[in-house]
């Protein structure tokens, strides 16, 4: 089974506001761009000279908080018991 396969399988509970927030103005000058290889989720996705970003698909792994070098993101858990289901039962 693919990585891809394996995430489409993931349930969520929609947030409709973002738990990260990304400051697309520190991006521009991040030559690396360790978020696009570093997102298990595929979150952001480099698209010619910028880095386009969703919430939606994320695991709340934090690893985009840690290993961007700008400090570009406002990271958060989503609130209200949104975002990805990790418990059943
Ligand atoms: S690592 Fe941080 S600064 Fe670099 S492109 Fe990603 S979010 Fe922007
Ligand atoms: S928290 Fe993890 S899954 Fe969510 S956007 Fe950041 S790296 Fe991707």
């Amino acid at each position: 089974m693919k990585v891809e396969e394996k995430l489409a399988l993931n349930k969520y509970a929609p947030a409709t506001q973002a738990h990260i927030t990304v400051n697309k103005g520190l991006c521009a000058d991040c030559d690396l761009r360790p978020c696009v290889y570093g997102c298990p989720a595929d979150c952001f996705i480099l698209k010619e000279d910028h880095v386009s970003f969703s919430y939606e698909g994320c695991l709340e792994c934090g690893s985009c908080r840690i290993i961007c070098p700008k400090g570009a993101l406002q990271w958060a858990y989503p609130q209200g018991g949104f975002g990805i289901c990790l418990q059943y039962g």
